[in-house]
């Protein structure tokens, strides 16, 4: 199976270099039903967009609204546009609106040239700004789809961007070519028959039957075709419950070290043990790499440590709703995991004031981000945790000061609970014990997948970015995992990786966000592996990631994927991302050398530009 990404960049590539002399950074795709976008880096998918649910600003809504008009979409269309003097002044607003504003505007007697030039602009800020939404355009620009036989739409593009928009010879059907080219590599490459139907579709035999999916609240509109006995569905907005589990045939050469870790964190926790007290930890947060740590301490000291469940839909949205002035998703959802907590009833809720990391680097900072430091804060001060506020421990932690200022500041917050000075002490002892251990345990298997890696000669993917979204299943829809179960790829996550031992004072001389040094630390690590390559997994409103982002190429020298998540439960945008981005890393075509250059064409002609 091919994504309709990997299909337009193959298709677009291979048209610019046999026919244009040139390669594109940049594919605008408006179709007839949806559009895409979709950013390269030296061949690489980078980055990708498609429409959501609207169509206004694709092919249908423009033939319609032309239609209305008694307007040819064919030529007449651009060409009035072209020679207007004064298109209107549409927006991007949705179909609806705009089918209104349009008559609106006829009935005030705006000529066809300004009416038709107006909907040429509007077609160009709906992709902009819903599309597009602030992403980097590059300077090659490749207008492709049904929309860009429309001379007038590349025209408002160009105007409006300032840029030059090269609408490729094919346009409306670059995709199918990409897919043709594709299909044709692997048949040469595998030497397999091939399965194609023909193109008489009347004599293949086959049924359609359509019906709604009602296993979450998305309830999709589905499509179930079945030729010859054989099922495909079109149409779902996730990857868990239509689609194939193991889409390609390669296995992963190093073990799950996604799997390990989680069993490692989690290794010592015993919810059902005795204990003189509860102590809640919200499964959220720096909790994801301190859990060793804390619950050793705590047990230590006698205590029955209670973790909240594993972020998911529930927990998000109770958190969004609890908490105020809106921040990134992980503080949102920590609120949901403090309220479960609650509902749990347990005796003390542990919220720490987490000020900065321990760090070999000790010349610059090394902060968590001020929504991780001031989380008890902000929970105390929230309206539905007033009443609990006095069950919550947060004594603020400096850990780059080293264990004897831990242990001072511990100390003062547990024997106000009338623990004694030295069982405070000891416990400090085998938690610093218990963390190191768990760490060595990583970095032991980081060494031996690497090694595996470069004797195999197989690609890596090493995910970078925080703890509690790599680890978060429930964060970031577990796409670690379905990398590894659909796709056969190698994962690392970063912390598998000697992150400690790497400088990157050539990259950032003052990057003081612990997470920031570490994550340009695994892009150092990658620049040393021709076959690693990154994904960073982020969420929207994250300050630190947007600033930390910029300094990933440099430091890996090679281009990268990030994933922004937003709490919505749909991964299939997320898995058609990383499909193309693998695809494009030559991850998934096993039966090549490894690389796009396999189909990538020598040939080169002239230049096509609007
Ligand atoms: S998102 Fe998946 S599970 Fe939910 S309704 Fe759509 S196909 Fe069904
Ligand atoms: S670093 Fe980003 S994701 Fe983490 S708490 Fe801060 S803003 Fe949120």
């Amino acid at each position: 199976i091919k994504d309709e990404i990997t299909a337009h960049k193959t298709g677009a590539e291979f048209l610019a270099r046999t026919m244009l002399n040139t390669e594109p950074d940049t594919i605008f795709e408006i179709g007839g039903q949806d559009s895409k976008f979709i950013s390269l880096q030296n061949g690489v998918v980078v980055d990708f967009a498609m429409n959501e649910a609207c169509a206004a600003g694709t092919g249908s809504f423009l033939e319609e609204r032309a239609e209305e008009l008694g307007i040819s979409i064919k030529e007449e269309f651009a060409n009035l546009a072209l020679s207007s003097r004064s298109p209107v002044k549409l927006g991007e607003r949705c179909t609806v609106f705009m089918q209104q504003d349009v008559a609106t505007f006829q009935q005030r007697g705006a000529s066809r040239e300004d009416l038709t030039a107006g909907l040429a602009y509007s077609i160009v800020y709906n992709y902009l700004n819903r599309v597009v939404r602030g992403r980097k355009i590059g300077e090659v620009i490749f207008f492709q789809g049904g929309t860009a036989y429309n001379n007038a739409i590349a025209s408002a593009f160009a105007r409006v961007l300032d840029k030059e928009i090269i609408v490729p010879p094919y346009n409306g059907v670059v995709g199918a070519v990409g897919a043709a080219l594709l299909a044709k590599e692997k048949m040469l490459a595998t030497r397999n028959v091939t399965k194609f139907r023909g193109f008489s579709l009347e004599k293949v035999n086959y049924h359609l039957r359509e019906f709604t999916c009602k296993a979450c609240s998305n309830f999709c509109h589905m499509q179930e075709f079945t030729v010859d006995g054989e099922k495909t569905y079109w149409g779902d907005q996730c990857s868990d419950k239509f689609r194939r589990k193991q889409q390609s045939e390669q296995k992963p050469v190093i073990p799950d070290l996604l799997k390990l870790r989680r069993e490692l964190l989690f290794a010592e926790y015993e919810p059902d043990v005795q204990g003189k007290a509860t102590i809640g930890l919200p499964r959220a947060l720096y909790v994801y790499e301190q859990f060793p740590f804390w619950n050793t301490f705590f047990r230590h000291l006698g205590y029955r440590v209670v973790l909240s469940e594993e972020t998911n839909h529930r927990l998000i949205r109770s958190g969004t709703e609890i908490s105020v002035a809106e921040p990134c998703l992980p503080i949102q959802a920590y609120h949901g995991h403090v309220k479960e907590l609650v509902d749990k009833q347990v005796n003390w809720i542990f919220i720490p004031n987490t000020i900065n990391a321990e760090t070999p680097f000790k010349e610059v900072n090394s902060y968590y981000c001020p929504w991780g430091q001031t989380i008890p804060f902000v929970i105390k001060n929230s309206e539905v945790f007033a009443s609990i506020s006095e069950k919550i421990l947060s004594p603020s932690l400096r850990f780059r000061d080293g264990k004897n200022a831990i242990a001072h500041v511990l100390m003062k917050t547990f024997r106000s609970l009338g623990e004694n000075k030295k069982n405070i002490l000891r416990a400090v002892d085998a938690a610093y014990l218990a963390q190191n251990a768990f760490q060595h345990t990583l970095q032991k298997a980081g060494e031996r997948a690497l090694r595996m890696l470069r004797e195999s000669g197989k690609i890596g993917i090493v995910l970078v970015g925080r703890p509690y979204n790599i680890y978060d299943r429930g964060m970031t829809l577990d796409i670690g995992n379905k990398l590894r179960d659909y796709y056969g790829i190698n994962v690392i996550p970063m912390d598998f990786l000697p992150l400690d031992s790497v400088d990157i004072s050539d990259v950032n001389m003052n990057m003081y966000w612990n997470y920031g040094r570490k994550i340009i630390a695994a892009a150092k690590i990658v620049s040393q592996f021709e076959r690693l390559h990154i994904i960073y997994l982020t969420n929207f409103k994250c300050g630190p990631d947007s600033y930390i982002k910029h300094y990933i190429t440099r430091a890996s020298g090679k281009p990268f994927l990030t994933l922004q998540f937003d709490g919505h439960g749909n991964d299939a945008g997320y898995i058609t991302r990383c499909e193309a981005y693998l695809d494009s890393k030559g991850a998934l075509r096993v039966w090549t050398s490894g690389s796009d250059e396999a189909i990538r064409p020598k040939k080169i002609k002239s230049v096509v530009t609007v």
